[in-house]
């Protein structure tokens, strides 16, 4: 498997909704950053793009960033980690 494949075939939605608490949008799902102190719901997730971003502290990326950031993996261990949970 190779980490583009992770990258765009893993749901981030699924991933960031074991961490956080995704409020439902329209295109866009929000919630309050985990990655600063945030009580605006500044973190945003795009289903169709399969990407975060962070208004706030300018966190961004996909779901191997994502896993990285949220359990302090490096970046193997993130890839190894999302091939197993998703079985790819
Ligand atoms: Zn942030």
């Amino acid at each position: 498997m190779s980490p583009e494949f992770i990258q765009t075939q893993t749901d981030l939605t699924r991933i960031v909704s074991k961490h956080l608490k995704l409020e439902t949008g329209r295109r866009i799902l929000k919630a309050n950053c985990p990655f600063h102190a945030d009580s605006s719901d500044s973190f945003m997730v795009s289903p169709a793009k399969n990407i975060f971003k962070c208004f706030g502290c300018g966190k961004e990326g996909g779901p191997i960033e994502f896993v990285m950031a949220i359990e302090s993996k490096s970046y193997d261990e993130a890839v190894k980690s999302l091939a197993l949970e998703f079985g790819v």
